[in-house]
């Protein structure tokens, strides 16, 4: 129950083992077909959504190097680890960052976009993520795009861990650019990133100096056209992505994303039980942050939690290590394991002499 990668259902799993087709053939083509449409429902666009062999890192610096310059600048949401991670990779191209540095846990306020924008017309895209998975918060895209949409500026989602299990649709909010990876919300082994661009983007692109040769998205929309990508892509990785998409479809997004949603409603209504406090109010379905007892240290909690219960959950990054430890439900999770994984937590707990609270004696007997 960390935050990607994520435990696979066995099916999806064994397609990943399946003989390699060439590339190059009108029946791989047919899958891509299929899959390029399955990712366009996905992300809820009419644009164009291409397939990079790489991590939602590679995806994160397509967007930038696709659609700025060197000497360009930007606004950018800092919200923790991957808000932070914007920041670098422009900084890295030479881009000028304007930072919103947000405590931790708090969500950004549309409303200093807005003014951020209003004061300096030359900024060129905000540049935002969907849930900070660093802390679990998510951001209010649909408020962000009606306030950037009024401006020159693009609006660009890094939506790893939250497209899929969260409300991300990218035409209807006006967001400019769009990506994730496969590792997260959309449970498939690393390895393969999506990303999406409007037209307003493709401007951008049109305009900007910093290109790239591997993620060129003038290649890739040239391959897109005839449902493939410009190099060789991860194959086994693209069978398992075309099951999962057509499971989704299926399925539906919104009872896919209902089905999460109840899940992390089970999974925190036991954290509350046994008295722990999470790590903000607008939490993003799936990623529950969770501050340690007092005196409690949270890395320890994680460690006994594998060792004793062969139960992964996560720990944060940097200083927040010994505070804060953070529980995913992205994948094959069933109640069933929530339940598992929060009596073996009250256990843990009380091993490192946490006082249980009435509560949490109820919830267990209510198990
Ligand atoms: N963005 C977010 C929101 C993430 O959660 C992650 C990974 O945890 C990344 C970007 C980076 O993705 P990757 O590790 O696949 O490069």
């Amino acid at each position: 129950m960390v935050l990607g990668p994520t435990q696979i259902e066995e099916k999806i799993l064994n397609k990943g083992a399946a003989p390699q087709m060439y590339n190059r053939t009108r029946e791989f083509s047919k899958t891509l077909g299929r899959v390029h449409q399955n990712l366009q429902y996905l992300f809820q666009t009419k644009n164009p959504v291409f397939l990079l062999t790489c991590s939602g890192t590679g995806a994160m610096e397509a967007a930038v190097l696709n659609t700025l310059s060197k000497g360009d600048e930007v606004l950018a949401v800092n919200g923790g680890t991957f808000g932070g991670r914007w920041t670098e990779i422009c900084k890295k191209h030479g881009v000028k960052v304007k930072e919103i540095k947000l405590k931790y846990g708090q969500p950004v306020d549309p409303k200093d976009i807005d003014r951020e924008l209003s004061r300096n017309r030359n900024i060129k895209a905000v540049l935002t993520t969907l849930n900070e998975t660093s802390t679990g918060i998510l951001t209010d895209i649909k408020s962000i795009g009606a306030i950037v949409n009024r401006y020159p500026a693009i609006l660009v989602v890094d939506g790893v861990s939250g497209v899929g299990v969260e409300e991300m649709p990218m035409d209807k909010w006006h967001c400019d650019v769009l990506l994730t990876s496969s590792q997260k919300a959309m449970a498939l082994p690393p390895g393969l990133a999506f990303i999406s661009f409007s037209k307003k983007a493709l401007r951008s692109a049109g305009k900007a100096c910093l290109r790239t040769f591997y993620f060129d998205v003038f290649d890739y929309q040239k391959n897109w056209e005839r449902d493939q990508t410009p190099f060789t892509p991860a194959i086994a990785l693209i069978y398992q992505l075309d099951v999962r998409l057509q499971k989704i479809r299926k399925e539906g997004l919104e009872r896919y994303r209902k089905r999460y949603k109840r899940l992390t409603g089970i999974l925190r209504r036991g954290i509350k039980a046994i008295g722990l406090k999470m790590s903000g109010e607008k939490l993003s379905n799936c990623v529950t942050g969770i501050w340690s007892p007092d005196g409690i240290d949270a890395s320890k909690v994680v460690e006994h939690m594998q060792e004793n219960y062969n139960i992964y959950i996560a720990p944060s990054p940097g200083d927040l290590k010994t505070r804060l430890f953070r529980i995913g439900n992205f994948g094959d999770i069933k109640e069933k394991d929530i339940l598992r994984m929060l009596s073996a937590l009250k256990d843990t707990l009380s091993y490192f002499g946490h006082i249980e609270k009435s509560e949490a004696k109820k919830w267990s007997r209510n198990q």
